[in-house]
């Protein structure tokens, strides 16, 4: 962690956000003096011999780190999530496709398969400003894929379990992404942007089920064939090198730290930590229903008795460190993103300002 002005930062950035401190230094040497060849990794070739082992291997470790099976081929794009959301339907929708709306990038990825078909919204959650994940919904089975945001960033709910589709199935895990093991097999399609959990914005990562592609009969752009980057190992044309090798440390440092149980374990606990103050301190509530609470985003407010000091504890919490809680426009209050690389001790300091706050009045 930083000191900057001899003050610790917690930084609950929702995106971009925080990296492993590790993983900042690698990349700033390597945009210094990459491998010790005497040159940024900003001006040399992609193809050359010491970028061009960087793609395998951080392909290599999304496969072992999230125990990927034979028949998924992983690619690094730029354009982040919000490209996937017309990529999606280029690469899978014939006819019909399916969307559960969770919040705003549910919303954004359904706009764009609107586009190409016809995109049915299964179910929503919008009757209560998305503060809950709609169940009991049937999948129609005549669909071409049903698109789930496993994570919603904004309104702090999340699915934290691999759904049975009867048809493909895909996801947008831009902000869980490694926060919990994924039965892969589940899903033809996982998508992200880096931004939130993996690396600096400018790169998305997508694990692609092989034979889910190919059954569209439109005309693909290029770029926008998904089997254009797997078949050129996302080097058709030249890839975002920098953002891809931060994801490289980010992936070496997962797996160091003990792998993806290790990963969510923590996130386990960083949420426990903070949810049990919410619900403990009378000054504070949480936003989304207790079963469909996120441990990526936790979003709160102050309780109703206590609405007009809300501007006076973020002056608090921001006097004592904390970056980043100012809670989405869209639902205000507060937010804590506490993405893999946040420390304990950041979400400790957090509770402890807020005992603090009640302590105080
Ligand atoms: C941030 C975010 C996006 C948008 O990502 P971009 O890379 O900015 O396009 C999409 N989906 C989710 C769940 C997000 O959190």
């Amino acid at each position: 962690m930083l000191i900057y002005n001899n003050m610790k930062k917690y930084n609950f950035n929702a995106g971009p956000s925080i990296l492993p401190r590790e993983v900042i230094e690698q990349t700033a040497q390597a945009v210094q003096d990459f491998n010790g060849i005497g040159l940024s990794i900003l001006e040399i070739s992609h193809r050359s011999k010491d970028f061009q082992p960087v793609i395998p291997e951080a392909e290599a470790l999304f496969k072992e780190l999230l125990d990927i099976p034979e028949g998924y081929s992983v690619i690094f794009l730029g354009g982040g999530a919000s490209l996937e959301f017309c990529m999606i339907p280029f690469n899978f929708m014939e006819k019909k496709a399916v969307y559960l709306n969770t919040g705003t990038w549910a919303n954004k990825a359904m706009k764009e398969a609107k586009l190409f078909g016809e995109a049915v919204e299964i179910a929503s959650s919008k009757d209560r400003n998305y503060c809950y994940v709609p169940k009991n919904y049937e999948i129609p089975t005549d669909a071409d894929y049903f698109h789930i945001t496993t994570n919603n960033t904004i309104y702090g709910t999340e699915i934290r379990r691999d759904i049975d589709s009867p048809i493909p199935l895909i996801a947008d895990m831009s902000s869980d992404i490694f926060s919990r093991p994924v039965d892969v097999s589940k899903y033809a399609c996982i998508y992200g942007g880096a931004q939130k959990n993996l690396a600096p914005s400018g790169v998305s990562f997508v694990i692609v089920k092989n034979d889910a592609l190919g059954k569209v009969s439109r005309t693909i752009p290029t770029m926008l064939d998904y089997r254009t980057h797997i078949e050129n190992g996302s080097m058709f044309n030249t890839p975002p090198v920098l953002p891809i090798y931060s994801a490289l440390c980010t992936l070496r440092w997962i797996k160091e730290q003990g792998g993806v149980p290790e990963m969510q374990r923590r996130a386990a606990a960083r949420a426990e930590l903070l949810y049990g103050e919410i619900d403990r301190n009378k000054m504070f509530r949480g936003t989304a229903d207790v079963e469909d609470r996120s441990y990526m985003n936790i979003d709160f407010v102050m309780s109703d008795e206590y609405k007009e000091l809300e501007a006076e504890f973020m002056a608090f919490a921001t006097s004592k460190g904390m970056v980043g809680i100012k809670g989405h426009r869209s639902i205000g209050g507060f937010r804590a993103s506490c993405y893999n690389a946040l420390p304990l001790e950041a979400v400790q300091a957090l509770v402890d300002c807020m005992k603090e706050f009640e302590k105080n009045h």
